[in-house]
């Protein structure tokens, strides 16, 4: 097995994984977000995605989804492009992204995850309203179907979209930071849904903002700075010097 710079141990390239980033460049104007990403995410692993405000983390996140333009480089689903493999993937976003003023109730939100399977023309059913509504029920909040987006706590808004994610059943789940502001009821919630899942084989990208807390509750770790500092095993690299790399770096680049 080859080494690459940033520690982690590459499988074969023929092996087929989740998700597989190679010479990743994005740049929105003239800066580049995220600079040559190199990386194999595995399968059946809660991976944190780390690094300082900027660092491209939901960029990254994004460019798998094909929701920001690619500058350079290739990614793969499961060794096929997105497009292909959409119904395997499920989006989390961040909470500052959503527009909670429109008008549409929880259950609808969730509702709505399963569009993207019943294809354009067919109508959601009793059958996608029940799916649904059992969803609400893992994330606590069977109560709250009727209930107005933008009339819930941001916590029950975050289980919202994790109920949505999980309606749509899929092998891999990308969220942007869904711990962040919620309560400590909400990210045990979460966190046990997402264990759940990983027992399932289930593979959980998550965009993480608490150092304190990645090694409790991940096995894996990515750790940006437009450049990727380090991807792998939590033992392996979520070491001293590999935060001090992500974070300091980026501090220098901020002070202009
Ligand atoms: P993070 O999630 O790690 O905080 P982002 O991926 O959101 O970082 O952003 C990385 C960099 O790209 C930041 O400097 C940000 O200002 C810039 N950026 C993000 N989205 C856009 C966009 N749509 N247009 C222009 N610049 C963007
Ligand atoms: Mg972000």
């Amino acid at each position: 097995m080859m080494e690459q710079k940033s520690g982690q141990k590459k499988p074969p390239e023929d092996e087929i994984l989740p998700i597989k980033v190679r010479n990743l460049s994005v740049t929105y104007r003239t800066e580049p977000a995220l600079w040559n990403i190199d990386l194999d995410f595995p399968e059946g692993k809660m991976i944190a995605i780390v690094g300082p405000n900027g660092a491209g983390k939901s960029t990254l996140i994004k460019a798998v989804m094909g929701l920001v333009p690619i500058t350079a480089g290739k990614i793969s689903v499961y060794d096929k492009s997105y497009s292909k493999q959409r119904s395997k993937v499920a989006y989390v976003p961040q909470r500052g992204s959503v527009d909670w003023d429109f008008p549409t109730d929880a259950l609808d939100v969730v509702e709505m995850g399963l569009y993207g399977k019943l294809g354009w023309l067919r109508r959601p059913n009793s059958q996608t309203r029940e799916k649904a509504r059992k969803c609400l029920e893992k994330v606590g909040l069977a109560d709250y179907a009727d209930r107005q987006i933008g009339q819930l706590s941001g916590g029950q808004q975050q289980r919202v979209f994790v109920a949505r994610a999980l309606a749509q059943d899929p092998q891999i789940y990308l969220m942007d930071e869904p711990l962040n502001g919620v309560d400590a009821i909400t990210e045990e919630t979460i966190l046990s849904i997402l264990e759940n899942l990983r027992k399932e084989g289930k593979t959980i990208v998550m965009v993480h903002h608490d150092l304190q807390t990645v090694d409790k509750y991940f096995d894996w770790v990515v750790m940006l700075n437009r450049n990727l500092v380090a991807g792998g095993p939590i033992k392996e690299v979520f070491t001293r010097k590999n935060l001090d790399r992500a974070y300091q770096e980026k501090q220098r680049l901020s002070i202009r």
